[in-house]
């Protein structure tokens, strides 16, 4: 630390998921109880705080760069390193020359407690726990990008998929109480939030170590006051059961018509080989039920491509599965060995040269997809909250429609987090990813 004669100040910087962007922020707010505010750009920051992500081998080397670049720009900061690559990989990243503190998930948000030792004996210190003894579940419900608010309602997994390191990381599953984050939900409305969004590594696991029920928080957190807009940042599908889906379509207030839903893979013997928990025809019948009771959902679903075992005809059958099926579109991630997984040991590699052949396609598919459920939507008329002002072109406010269409329109800045009803026209030509929309 630089400067004890002003108010200290630190930047934060995240790699990785909505889960560590809602960690940062709460981090953020610990240390500005402390007296140490977040720095602007402008400032020279006295503490640095890396949360890291380690899903592939390249998130791991973007933390690694980031570091660096973070040490040689602010040398006299204090530098400390947390997240899942440093969870992993305590002493790899304690070895990048300038880190100061590197601490594990559990101590992410007891950083206070460490900051202090440092401040008494500036010694350079490792923090981090084995993950079978991460047990406790510590809450986060922050401002995430402007209008939403990010609530963590569970950490940790059980799964063990074969190619993840996340139960590695982040330990087993563990919830927050219902009481709880219905206190944080009513929190963040008071403070003027209008949208949350659940955020976990394995969220439909809310509730298997604490005795609670996912649907029972769903309905508690739907009568909040004030928030009007919730979605579930991503749930697998044999956790979304009927029963949620039922409700959401039926007697929820607040859940939106949007759906973030797990693949990774449209071959049932890839699924095996992944160690997942169900095969394409549950995943068929969870997309048909959702499209049956709420035709009008977006439907964003995830695939892994080029994982081990996923040989030509896996290929082709995986391909055909994600090209048969009526959702919005895909996130398509290449596959990435993790040392240490289970994965590894599956005879069939991929190699990158087809895998990239593979992705291509299906980005490509994805695009398709989207254009189509879009352009189902031109000339009707969609309730859009207002999430922010375009930089560039005065009098033009950005926002998405209840099933998560992002628009653009002439609107004036003062519609800024309200909702209004929009009528959405064509494509905006800039980024067809964005549709044009007029206020009514
Ligand atoms: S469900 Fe599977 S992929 Fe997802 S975090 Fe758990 S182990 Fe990893």
């Amino acid at each position: 630390m630089t400067d004890h004669s002003n108010i200290l100040k630190a930047s934060f910087h995240t790699l990785g998921c909505k889960l560590n962007f809602s960690e940062t922020s709460a981090i953020a707010t610990q240390l500005a109880r402390r007296g140490i505010m977040r720095a602007s750009a402008e400032d020279t920051p006295d503490i640095v705080v890396v949360n890291t992500c380690s899903v592939t081998e390249v998130a791991d080397k973007k933390g690694r760069s980031l570091i660096r670049r973070l040490r040689s720009r602010w040398p006299d900061a204090t530098l400390v390193v947390t997240g899942c690559y440093a969870q992993l990989k305590p002493q790899e990243v304690a070895g990048i020359e300038g880190v100061d503190m590197v601490l594990g998930n559990d101590e992410k948000l007891k950083i206070d407690r460490f900051l202090n030792e440092w401040e008494k004996d500036r010694r350079n210190r490792v923090e981090v726990h084995d993950y079978l003894d991460i047990r406790e579940f510590q809450g986060a419900c922050e401002r995430g990008d402007r209008t939403r608010y990010w609530l963590k309602v569970q950490d940790g997994c059980d799964y063990f998929c074969t190619y993840c390191t996340i139960p590695f990381a982040r330990g087993r599953s563990r919830s927050g109480s219902i009481a709880s984050l219905v206190e944080d939900a009513r929190k963040a409305a008071y403070a003027g939030g209008k949208e949350i969004v659940l955020t976990g590594v394995n969220v439909g696991c809310f509730g298997k170590d604490t005795g609670e029920d996912f649907l029972e928080l769903l309905k508690r957190l739907d009568d909040v006051e004030g928030i009007v807009r919730y979605r579930i940042s991503s749930i697998e599908p044999n956790l979304l059961t009927e029963d949620i889906i039922r409700w959401m379509a039926e007697e929820s207030r607040a859940f939106m018509p949007s759906f973030h839903i797990p693949l990774q893979s449209g071959s049932d013997e890839v699924l095996r080989l992944m160690n997942r928990r169900y095969r394409t025809d549950l995943f068929s019948d969870r997309i048909n039920m959702i499209r049956s009771i709420i035709p009008h959902a977006f439907i964003g679903v995830d695939i892994i491509v080029g994982a081990r075992g996923e040989t030509d005809e896996e290929w082709e059958k995986s391909y055909c599965y994600a090209k048969s099926l009526p959702v919005s579109r895909f996130h398509v991630f290449p596959y990435s060995e993790r040392p240490g997984t289970k994965a590894l040991g599956i005879d069939h590699q991929v190699s990158q040269e087809e895998k990239h052949a593979r992705v291509g396609m299906l980005t490509k598919l994805s695009d398709q997809k989207l254009r189509e459920f879009s352009r189902g939507y031109f000339g009707t008329c969609r309730p859009v909250l207002w999430e922010h002002p375009d930089s560039h072109e005065e009098g033009v406010m950005y926002g998405h429609t209840d099933n998560y269409l992002r628009v653009r329109a002439k609107a004036s800045p003062s519609l800024y987090n309200t909702i209004t009803p929009a009528l959405l026209s064509s494509f905006y030509n800039a980024d067809p990813e964005t549709l044009q929309a007029i206020i009514e």
